[in-house]
Parts: structure tokens; sequence; C-alpha cells
């Protein structure tokens, strides 16, 4: 008999039967709350009727317009909304299907503009699974051991992670680009370096709000050297911090914008948008792809970003995530094996520690699959697998906040007795 590969590592045992909002019904007869949203994807909550409807109703016209033949209208009325959200210096948005394609097309972008070589990512940074975005990947040596040789050209920098040093944030950013100006004369070359690559959150990385002071360190520095600063939005972006974009709680504005996941509520397209001066460097067909902007997709995409502005949602991400955040600091009195909480809106991390301080990856692994048993789903991260991380649903409502912190107050009990 065939058999799913061994290749995938699952985080839960369930089998969806069907799902709806914040809530997924299993084949067993379970109901689950669900705090992963496919790994902070279905934005909208899981089908919601308007992604449902546009979807339905593009199927029935075209499904597949490939994009370098025939343009379809679902991609232009994408690229008009995303025009009313993006900072409005990235005119220009081009499309593919995932993350990882997206950041690897904003990597081409950047050499390509830049005639340069090296990109500096910094440490605990996910940027994807193909060979290059793992190339970029420092989030686990799990992305990529055992297929090296990787992509040259990538250097990792520090990320001021002021908890992991025992220091406040303004000296964490101090010393992080203190670090990266020593990269930057050491060994790596600015007139070499084509791009900085961050997230505003690292997320599978650890869920750690990347400071605005070194966002703006990096932007400074970028100037400075004709650097590209490549923001990668593809998990904190669409809504989930409590702002439409993650960046927004600084004063930067990337170069280049990577956005994917909640940008269509759990359809496959991703996109990178930049000055139209910046991607005219690239040449016409230097990039594509045979499903990049897929009419559905796109489709689903249109009603998703109409709901987020429609219902509000990015507020509620806001007003949910520091109901969450309260929450979770109340847990944390009660459980001193909680070292660190931290996040923005719906993106909450809870880091474990051992009396002595270090990564505690058993308990968080526990705590892990002791909400599963209480009905409630999570998912973990960071390199050390010691991060529990929740993402809701931007629909998420007060009282599914409520009920996700006792079932995780449950477990909790559970996996520390
Ligand atoms: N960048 C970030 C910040 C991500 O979180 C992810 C996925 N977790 C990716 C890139 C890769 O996206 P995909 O899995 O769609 O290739």
């Amino acid at each position: 008999m065939t058999s799913l590969s061994p290749l995938l590592k699952q985080a839960t045992p369930v089998v969806v039967d069907h799902a709806s909002g914040s809530w997924i019904h299993a084949t067993d007869g379970r109901e689950y709350l669900d705090f992963t949203t496919g790994i902070g994807v279905t934005s909208t909550g899981h089908c919601h009727p308007r992604v449902v409807e546009a979807a339905r109703e593009q199927t029935g016209r075209i499904i597949h317009a490939q994009y370098t033949t025939v343009m379809h209208k679902p991609l232009l009325e994408l690229t008009d909304k995303l025009g009313a959200v993006l900072p409005s210096s990235l005119d220009s948005v081009f499309y593919a299907n995932s993350g990882s394609e997206a950041v690897e097309a904003a990597i081409r972008l950047a050499r390509m503009a830049t005639g340069r070589p090296n990109i500096v990512v910094f440490q605990g940074g996910f940027h994807g699974r193909t060979v290059a975005a793992a190339s970029l990947t420092t989030a686990g040596t799990r992305f990529s051991a055992g297929f090296a040789p990787l992509m040259s050209g990538v250097h990792m920098a520090p990320f001021p992670y002021a908890f992991r040093y025992g220091w406040d944030e303004d000296a964490a950013v101090e010393f992080a680009l203190r670090e990266l100006d020593y990269l930057l004369v050491s060994r790596v070359a600015p007139n070499d370096t084509a791009a900085f690559l961050i997230e505003p959150v690292l997320g599978d990385g650890g869920y750690l709000p990347t400071p605005p002071a070194f966002l703006e360190g990096l932007r400074e520095r970028a100037d400075r050297h004709g650097i590209k600063l490549i923001l990668d939005e593809v998990q904190a972006g669409c809504g989930r911090t409590g702002r439409f974009w993650g960046h927004q709680f600084s004063s930067v504005v990337p170069d280049i914008l990577v956005t994917a996941k909640g940008i269509a509520s759990g359809f496959p397209i991703s996109a990178i948008a930049a000055p139209v001066a910046l991607m005219s460097k690239g040449w016409p067909g230097s990039q594509g792809g045979t499903y990049g902007g897929n009419a559905v997709a796109a489709a689903a995409g249109c009603a998703t970003l109409d709901v987020i502005r429609d219902e509000e949602l990015v507020e509620n991400a806001r007003l949910r995530g520091d109901q969450l955040a309260d929450g979770l600091r109340v847990l944390q009195h009660k459980h001193p094996v909680i070292g660190n909480i931290r996040g923005l809106g719906l993106m909450q991390g809870l880091e474990f520690v051992t009396a002595a301080g270090d990564p505690d990856a058993a308990t968080t692994t526990a705590v892990q699959q002791a909400t599963t048993r209480h009905e409630l789903l999570t998912l973990t991260c960071g390199p050390a697998g010691n991060v529990l991380r929740l993402i809701p649903a931007l629909v998420v409502t007060e009282h599914e906040i409520d009920l996700g912190l006792e079932r995780l107050a449950l477990a909790l009990a559970d996996a520390t007795n």
C-alpha cells in the first residue's frame, strides 16, 4: 500500500473533515480551536464565505490563465488592491506561488539591480525551503543540514535577541548594529553587497519582533552603501501584527517587500513589491513561472483584502493580540518555565527555558502536544525548538481567545506536572 512520505513531520495527528473560522472539525468528530491557521495563512479564518464565493465564481470563468501568455482580471484587480495597502513608493508588483519563490525573486532582483553578489541575513531568519531560500535561512540547521552545498554569497549577522543575551532591547540593538558594521569591514564589502534580508518579526526562528531601531539602523546603512533592504513579510504581513505590514511599527520603508501566506486565505500566491524603477533593472522574462499569479488564487486574494478592510481585521488583530498577550502574562506568573512572552498582534511566542536559563525544547513539545489533547492547535518554533507559537485567525473573537487561554492553561498544567 502506498503511504505518505516519512519526510513529512506532523505537529498533530489530526485529520480534518472541514473547517470554518477559527475551528477545525476532525474526521473523528473532535472540534479544535485553531491557533495555527496553516502556519499563519488562513488570515480571514477557514473558508470565509466571501473568499469561498470569489474562488468558486472564478473557477467557473477561468482557472489557469497563464500570466506570461494571457493576463486576467483578478490579477489586475489584486494589484490595484495591493496598491491601496502598500507603501506608495512600492508601485510595482511581481507574482509567484509561494513564500520561497517570492524570496528568490527578491534576491534575484536585488542582485540584478546592483550587480553585486552578497546577501546579508540575520540569525534566526526563516526564508523558505527551496535551495536558495534555505541558503538564506538560519532558523535551524534542520532546514539545511545534509543537502549542502547551498547558494553562495550569503552572510549571517547577529539578530538583536535581547532575551537570549539577557540585555534590554537598546543594548541588543546596539550590539547587533555594531557587529553588522564589523562584518561590513571584515568580510563582506558593502560594494559587493546586494541586499540585507530580514523579517519584521522572526517567524520560524522564534517569534521575535525586530526592534524598530534595528530596522532603522539597517535602512540607514543600506542607503549609505547602495544596498537594497528586503523585508520578508511572508508571515508578519497582511494584518497579523495589528498593522497591515509588520514593518509599520518603524519609520522604515523597504526597497523590496515580500508577501505570501495571509494574502489569499490559503490559496497559493505570493508577491514582491518594489519601485518600478528598481523592477526595471531586471529584464522582461528574467522572472516568471507556469502557475505564478493563478487566477483563482488572485480572486481569493482580492476577496481576502476586501474582508480584511471591511471587517476591520487589522484592528481586531491588535485588540485580540493585546487580550492574548495579557492572558499569557498571567500564565507566565504560574509557570516560571515560560521565560519570555513576546510578539505583535496575533503573532505571539512563549519561550520555554530551564531553571538554568537554557532552551527547554522537551517542555515546549510536551505543552504543544498537550494543547492538541485539549483541542487547541498550536505549533512550536525557534532554532532550539523551545518556543510555542500562537497564530490565531484575524477573525478570532474575544470568546475564542479566552477559550484558547483556558485550554492552554490546562495543557501547561498537564505538561509541567
Ligand atoms: N518567509 C517567511 C518569513 C516564512 O514564514 C515562510 C514560511 N514559513 C517562507 C518565507 C516560505 O514560504 P513558503 O513555505 O510558502 O515557501
